[in-house]
């Protein structure tokens, strides 16, 4: 197992985590209760991590930051940054044009099409789906 820096930064999280709430709500313990709940919390912050990471796999499989192309394929590179957004490039070597968020706005990406020209493509509003874009 590689440990790495970000690791390490979790843990250090994870403890000062774990002694602060032992800070606030244990005056009252003896220091054996102490480390038992010390124990409990650490664990529980593990707990609660795990959940979250679980769930934000399971909303990223359901709701993937980049969709398939229009042939079912992978948009896969990243090919150049424009002004208002980044052109990536799918399996099929088509360009598809990634419309810089702005915060709580929709996303959405365009086909550039061979002559250079943006055909809108998908749109995902806040929370949902990708989907058809049909705005002009
Ligand atoms: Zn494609």
């Amino acid at each position: 197992m590689k440990i790495n820096l970000i690791d390490i930064l979790w843990l250090s999280l994870k403890l000062i985590l774990g002694a602060l709430i032992i800070f606030l709500f244990g005056k009252n313990l003896s220091s054996n209760q102490k480390l038992i709940y010390f124990v409990v919390v650490f664990i529980g912050v593990h707990v609660v991590f795990f959940i979250i990471g679980w769930l934000g796999r399971k909303y990223d499989k359901t709701h993937p930051l980049f969709p398939e192309c229009e042939n079912g394929k992978e948009i896969i590179k990243y090919l150049r940054s424009v002004e208002s957004g980044q052109i990536f490039i799918c399996e099929c070597r088509d360009e598809y044009f990634f419309e810089r968020p702005h915060s709580f706005k929709a996303r959405r990406i365009l086909k550039v099409d061979n002559n250079g020209s943006l055909t809108p493509y998908l749109i995902r509003h806040p929370f949902r789906k990708w989907e058809k874009d049909t705005s002009e």
